[in-house]
């Protein structure tokens, strides 16, 4: 089991899914998480969950859309625990749609989460990790930012970029002691994939071609990926930085 006793943890849209799981992972290999979401609701029943079984944990409203909250919360985090050790940008949204199904605003709304969520976070964080030398980032990329993925032109757009976002700052902050990298994951079990099968004419037609899709024959879980994210925030990872840590069942094996 990788420890993270002593480290300072951050999770975005830790609410549902993956992120809740990520946070609620971290907390049990012993890091303080600050949980994050826009939804104040499902964020605070994360964070309650953690505190229930005695780890450490403080919900925070974050919209990542939001520069200025970016800011706010970034100081409220050094305000009460004066560093940021890991920070994972994890909110996410998705859309259906080829390039003809796909509208210029469902574009910008998915950027505005997926892309420049990720920089406004970072951005927030950075400037300390920098002035201490030491920092981790990771953030949720998808198996659509590694390979492209049929009906998902916004989508992969936007992951792509997030990989290469990861690519350019791990290159850029090696020399300062920060590494960045990114978890590409295939289809997962979450609110996210059941809102995303309703927008098909016969969902469970869709869940079965999902699962079937991926060599292991179905999809992943949460705590699989966060599992993923606990190598990649521990100190047992630290040759490890740029990175795309695929997770997709053999979804990109080859057919
Ligand atoms: P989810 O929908 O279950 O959870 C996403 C969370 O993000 C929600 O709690 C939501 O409130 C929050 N959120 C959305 N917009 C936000 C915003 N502007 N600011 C703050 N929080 C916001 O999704 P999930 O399946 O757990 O996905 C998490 C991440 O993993 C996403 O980045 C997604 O693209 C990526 N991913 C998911 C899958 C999958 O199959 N589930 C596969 C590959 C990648």
């Amino acid at each position: 089991m990788f420890s993270l006793q002593n480290k300072i943890a951050l999770v975005t849209g830790a609410g549902s899914g993956i992120g809740a799981a990520i946070a609620e992972t971290f907390a049990r290999a012993g890091a303080f998480v600050f949980v994050t979401d826009r939804d104040e609701k499902s964020g605070g029943e994360t964070a309650g969950r953690i505190k229930t079984q005695k780890g450490q944990a403080e919900f925070l409203a974050l919209d990542v859309t939001n520069e200025e909250n970016c800011q706010r919360v970034a100081q409220a985090v050094f305000d009460s625990q004066g560093r940021m050790d890991v920070l994972v940008n994890n909110a996410g949204i998705g859309h259906v749609g080829t390039m003809l199904q796909t509208s210029g605003a469902d574009l910008d709304r998915l950027y505005a989460v997926n892309v420049r969520g990720v920089f406004n976070v970072t951005k927030a964080f950075l400037p300390d990790m920098l002035k201490r030398k030491s920092g981790n980032i990771i953030n949720l990329a998808s198996i659509g930012g590694v390979v492209g993925v049929r009906d998902r032109v916004a989508y992969c757009t936007t992951k792509f970029a997030v990989a290469g976002l990861t690519k350019s700052m791990a290159l850029d902050h090696a020399q300062h002691g920060i590494r960045v990298n990114c978890i590409c994951p295939g289809r997962v079990e979450t609110p996210f994939v059941a809102a995303r099968l309703k927008e098909y004419p016969d969902p469970e037609q869709a869940r079965r071609e999902m699962s079937t899709t991926q060599a292991v024959g179905r999809m992943g879980r949460p705590e699989e990926i966060a599992a993923a994210a606990l190598y990649l925030a521990s100190d047992e990872s630290a040759f490890v930085t740029g990175t795309e840590f695929i997770i997709d069942g053999g979804f990109s094996a080859g057919k």
